[in-house]
Order: C-alpha cells, then structure tokens, then sequence
C-alpha cells in the first residue's frame, strides 16, 4: 500500500517562489563589486531571478545546458543561482582562483554556454576568450555606466539583458532529478571532476542544514557566508536563506578583517562562515584596533581543520564556534561541530576540545570508518581509517565519467582519513592524498614537483605541506641537486613562475642528500615530514 500523500517535486525555483511570498521585506545586502553597498529584497531579487530567465531563453540556452560563473558572492550571482537553475538550465560555478588553464579547461569540459562575470575578472576573461570552446556570449555582472567601451558585441551588460523582461515568467515543471548546477573539484592529480548538483540534492541538503545544530538560522538572524558562492555553492547558504528567510549580507569581493569586522557591525551580523584563513585576518584586525564582534552569535570553521587557539580566541569574544567538515561531492556539508545533551555538561575547556573535532553527521549523511583490511572500525574515537559516506546529498557519479564513484554498496570513499567518537563526532586525522591546503586551496604537490623537476639544476624534487600560521599549510620543496650543482633558490622560485599558479610557489626550497623511497620506489613522504617536522618559514609564518 502506498501513501496518499502529492508529489511536491523538490526544486530550487520553489525556494525563491517561498522567499517571494514569505520574506518580501527581508534585505539581500552587497558589498559591490563596483563601489558602495547595494540593498534590496527577496521580492525584487525573485522579480529578477525570473527577468534573468526570461534572458536566458532569449540567448537561446535551453534545459540541461551549462551556464558559467565567474564572480564573487553579490546579489547578481544570487540572481543567477536562481535564475540558472530555476529555468531548468545548469548553473557552473568556476572558481576563479584555479590557474587559468584550468579553469578554461573546466569551462570546456562543461561545455558552458554562456559566460556571467564580475568586472574584476574582464582581463582573465579576455586572456582565455580564444581558449574557450563553447562560450558564445560574455556577460558583464554590471550595469551600463560601468560598462568599459569597445568590447566585442559578443560581451553583454547584465543590467540591460534582465532590463529585456518584464519577470512575468513561470518556472518550468521539472524533474527534482534534473540537473541543477555544476562545481569541480580542484583535483590533485590529472583535471578537476565534476560535480553535478539536483534540484533534489540542494533542496534536501538546504533544508538539513538550517537545523539549530547545524547553521542554527531562523528569520530573525543575519547571516555573512563568506565562503565563496564558486566554493560548492557556498555551502548552500543561497538556498537555505531562501527557505528561512534570514537578512543575508555578502561581501562581494572584499575578504579582509576590516571589511568583514565592518559588516558585521554595519548589518548586525549574527552569523557567519568561512575558511580558517579568513578568520586570521579578522582576529589580527581585532588584536589591531582592540574591537568586539557584538552582535556576532555563531561563527562556522570549515574546509580545513579549525585550530585550537582559532577557536578559544573566537569564543573568548561570546562567540559560539562550530567546526564543520565537507566536501564538494557532498554539497557540501557533511557533519557540524555542536554540543549534545552530554557534552553539554562539559566544562568550556573539554568542550572548546571537542570542537577541534569536526563535529556530528547531519541526518542524510551516513558515514563509516573503513580500515585496511576492509572492515569497519569501531566508533571509539582511537580508530582511524578511510572515512566514507552515503546518502541522498552525496554524488554517484563525477560529470562525463563512465565509471561510478562507489563501492558496491554505495559508499563514497571521501579520500579523508578519520576517526568517529562514541558520541559521532568525527575527527579528520589526515588526508589520505598528500595534496597542499593554503588557505582553503588545494596546491597539487605532484604538479609543483613534476614543474621543479624541470630545471636543470633538480634530480629529484619533492613537496610536502608544513604549517603555516596565515595560510595554514604553504608547500616546501624538498630537491636532490644534480652532481656538482649548489643550491639556487632564486633561480629555482623564477623557473617555476609562470608554471605554476603565483600561489603555489614553495615558500622555502631544502636540499637533501638522498630521497626516502618506499619499497615500490614512490618518495616516501612520511619521512619527509619527519625529517622537515621543525623547519622554519623564511618569512617566520
Ligand atoms: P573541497 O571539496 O575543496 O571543499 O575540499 C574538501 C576537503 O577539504 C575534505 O575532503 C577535507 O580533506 C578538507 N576539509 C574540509 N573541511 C575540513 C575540516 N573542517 N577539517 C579538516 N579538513 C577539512
């Protein structure tokens, strides 16, 4: 016998449908990109989300095509999440701070159609116009008076193609299993992966998370994600808002503490979300100028491990932290660092410990522990293994592959290595690749070697990741010289500009004799680290 209940098809146009009727009034705030802080509402915005479809059509894109991204987190790029996806196209979210090739090899592999872009990125956008494959049109997220004179008639102003309609448009009927939108993977060896989101997908994972011990939101709160809109979709808080109908405040291109620190003063930010990197800057701009964060309530750590003194210094300003670990193949919001009914008993210190961990699966995430030899590792906290996951946010899947991305019984190996508490907070121990994570980026340590092995001076060249205060981890070379050849770092760091991104440049270089192999002839990095466990930044991070 089967329920008598409607099919009530899960789609991201009917969280702007739900924000049009309920939040009207509630403020959508930017920090632009132009100059000044622009407001408006989830009424004008949802008006504009569907002038911007109507757009779409006109441009002939039609469902299931790929539509790009290349912008900071606005009231634009909120548009076009809407906008995208709501009329049933594909809306991909290109990170701008991967190394030009790649991100023409990404918008080539997605075959997007058209191009959206904030004015920051005209020049990388006309530097990889000629590489681009199927873009046909650029669109400027601007209006006309800061439109730059002769560009090509291929490169539109946004104002004026949503200025076309009159946003008297009705969202297709779709399938919540279409597509919805598309996120890569900056991949640690060979091209990013693609991750391919549903309608079904966002809404369920917007709807899990809203959860007072997960992003605890509610509409009387204002909320700051600073994660990026191009980093998995901003960890959905364009969605979620949505649905709760919170103030959202979005800081544009501006990453700084003292922008942050004045957003959250100037808009009564209640809470907010980053990577640890940005936090630096806003603790340093506190320490600076011996400001308070009030009216601040909650403030999320995610995509890289939460320091221990990161979080006291937080919480020493009444500020509640959560730690929270993801991934893009998993929407991306895995599990949330919040107190139970037990460890709420706990004195600060224990708990302001337990909060290093990563926290607590969401209801929709199921996860295990997986050790050597295949079987399941006791949730005891001490155990650690390959950390999997199952569930309905979780991919399948990458973009275009052929093969799936599980095991026969449908766990995704997330590449992390964990261990799971008797209470379900999750700890990440290690990585299980040796990638680099500056600032909440992935530096590719195979890349950066294979680029030092180039010059002629290097017969040999490993990278590990050391820590970093600023940036977290910056990458160190490790080389064995050529017979006969001295060290010459200067000649070495210009050899690799231009091979690699700025970014990625090894912050020291150290020679040793010999390289630790492993008995399959691999560089075994475990004794690099070892070996390099204390060495000393050059610029003392
Ligand atoms: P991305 O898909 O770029 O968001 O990267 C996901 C990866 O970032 C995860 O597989 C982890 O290795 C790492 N990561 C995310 N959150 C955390 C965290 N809170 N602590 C440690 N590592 C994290």
């Amino acid at each position: 016998m089967q329920g008598l209940m409607q099919d009530w098809p899960m789609l991201i146009s009917r969280l702007i449908d739900h924000a049009e009727r309920f939040h009207s009034q509630v403020e959508i705030v930017t920090e632009t990109v132009e100059a000044g802080r622009h407001r408006y509402t989830y009424a004008e915005c949802a008006v504009r989300s569907r002038k911007l479809a109507q757009a779409l059509e006109r441009l002939g894109i039609n469902k299931g095509d790929r539509v790009g991204t290349l912008a900071w987190n606005t009231y634009r790029h909120f548009e076009l999440y809407y906008g995208i996806s709501g009329m049933g196209a594909v809306c991909h979210t290109l990170n701008p701070r991967l190394f030009p090739k790649d991100i023409a090899w990404v918008a080539n592999h997605a075959e997007d159609q058209v191009l959206f872009f904030d004015l920051t990125f005209l020049p990388l956008v006309r530097e990889l116009e000629k590489h681009f494959k199927t873009v046909k049109t650029f669109v400027m997220l601007t209006d006309q008076s800061n439109m730059p004179k002769s560009l090509p008639a291929n490169y539109l102003c946004y104002e004026d193609l949503i200025d076309g309609g009159d946003g008297d448009y009705t969202w297709p009927a779709l399938d919540e299993n279409d597509a919805a939108s598309l996120c890569y993977t900056s991949g640690t060896t060979g091209h990013p992966k693609g991750v391919l989101y549903s309608h079904r997908s966002t809404v369920l994972h917007a709807m899990a998370v809203i959860v007072s011990d997960a992003f605890n939101l509610s509409a009387i709160r204002t909320i700051l994600p600073i994660v990026p809109m191009f980093h998995a979709n901003s960890w959905g808080y364009p969605y979620t808002t949505a649905i709760v109908g919170c103030k959202i405040v979005l800081n544009g291109p501006h990453f700084d503490g003292k922008s942050i620190h004045t957003l959250i003063k100037e808009e009564q930010v209640h809470i907010t979300t980053a990577v640890p990197t940005i936090w630096l800057g806003l603790l340093d701009y506190l320490k600076e100028t011996g400001q308070d964060l009030e009216p601040l309530e909650g403030l999320g750590i995610g995509g890289a491990a939460a320091p221990a003194f990161m979080i006291k210094a937080f919480e020493d300003f009444g500020v509640n932290v959560h730690h929270a670990w993801g991934m893009t193949e998993i929407s991306p919001v895995g599990t949330m660092g919040s107190m139970n009914s037990i460890t709420a008993r706990w004195p600060l210190e224990e708990q302001q410990k337990l909060k290093q961990k990563q926290g607590r699966g969401l209801f929709g995430v199921e996860m295990r522990i997986v050790v050597a030899d295949g079987s399941e590792a006791p949730w005891d906290g001490k155990t650690f293994g390959a950390l999997h996951v199952r569930g309905p946010w979780t991919l399948k899947r990458y973009y275009r592959a052929n093969d799936s991305a599980l095991d026969e019984d449908g766990w995704f190996d997330t590449g992390d290595v964990a261990t799971i508490d008797e209470f379900g907070y999750m700890q990440i121990t290690d990585r299980a690749k040796d990638v680099i994570k500056s600032g909440g980026e992935w530096i590719s340590s195979i890349d950066l070697e294979n680029a030092a092995m180039g010059h002629k001076d290097i017969a040999r060249a490993a990278v590990i990741g050391r820590p970093h205060k600023k940036w977290r981890e910056r990458p160190l070379l490790i080389v064995v010289l050529e017979e006969g050849a001295v060290l010459d770092k200067d000649s070495i760091l210009k050899f690799l500009s231009g091979k690699v991104a700025k970014w990625w440049l090894p912050n020291d270089i150290v020679t040793v004799d010999e390289m630790p192999l492993s008995g399959t002839g691999k560089v075994k990095k475990t004794g690099l680290r070892e070996t390099f466990k204390d060495h000393k930044w050059p610029d003392g991070g």
